[in-house]
């Protein structure tokens, strides 16, 4: 699923070949995608322009007029700018057509990804009770928000309510990196491995942006090429673990992330 460095990636694409052109017309090829109705999509977008877009989490907002479409991922989304000569690009769910000739299309194999409209930023992360974008969150942040929870670490940075656009597969690197244990209790954290913590979420994450969320090209020793059965531990090559907390799946090295208790 994508994570924030994922979707950085698309918020830069869709920076880089769409805004301010005007939308000739849109073409929603399958409205199970839609959170809203067809109709009230094309009022918003139709000679309008894409003017500016905004991050949150595992989000992409993008303003249009006074209003902003909300583009979600889902498990498999990801977003197209092509020319008109171009064939139609598979799996494309609504497509924006631009008077320049060329298209952005909102590709989604399956149906998880989501178009939605807000008023206002707030109004948005009201709704969906989001936290600070990890991204942009200050230590000061992180720690205030730390404690006004309870239970184990893992849950806590998949918590989108406390904290916006970590998953499963950072999270665990971010664990890694930290050699903390996944199931940890975050009141057994101390001031120095919170500290440690909140310099790891930006480092991960940073290194997740530059290499633009392509998985496949994250050095070796990091967790994310070894989260594998079978695989070993890149720093200290004991078998990785897998461990199942709330129906996920995460990975983790038994010696370098011990369990504290
Ligand atoms: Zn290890």
């Amino acid at each position: 699923m994508p994570e924030l460095p994922e979707v950085e990636t698309f918020k830069r694409y869709l920076d880089k070949t769409s805004l301010n052109q005007t939308i000739k017309s849109i073409k929603v090829i399958d409205d199970r995608v839609l959170d809203i109705d067809g109709l009230s999509l094309k009022e918003l977008v139709v000679n309008n322009k894409f003017e500016s877009s905004t991050r949150l989490g595992k989000y992409l907002l993008v303003n249009i007029g006074k209003k902003y479409l909300i583009f979600h991922f889902g498990m498999t989304g990801d977003l197209e700018y092509y020319n008109n000569k171009d064939h139609e690009p598979k799996y494309s769910k609504v497509i924006f057509h631009f008077n320049n000739g060329f298209n952005l299309t909102y590709i989604s194999l399956r149906m998880f990804g989501r178009l939605d409209i807000a008023e206002s930023i707030e109004e948005f992360v009201e709704k969906k009770n989001l936290g600070t974008d990890a991204y942009k969150m200050n230590f000061e942040e992180f720690k205030r928000a730390l404690k006004r929870r309870t239970g184990i670490i893992k849950n806590v940075l998949l918590n989108q309510s406390f904290i916006a656009g970590i998953g499963n597969i950072y999270s665990d690197e971010i664990l890694f990196k930290t050699k903390v244990h996944p199931k940890t209790k975050i009141d057994s954290l101390s001031e120095s491995k919170t500290k440690e913590l909140f310099t790891n979420i930006k480092e991960v994450l940073k290194v997740g942006i530059d290499k633009k969320g392509d998985l496949s090209t994250f050095p070796e020793y990091f967790l994310i090429p070894h989260r594998k059965k079978d695989d070993y531990c890149p720093i200290c090559n004991s078998g990785i673990e897998r461990i199942e907390l709330s129906g996920r799946h995460g990975f983790y090295c038994p010696n370098c992330q011990k369990e504290s208790i």
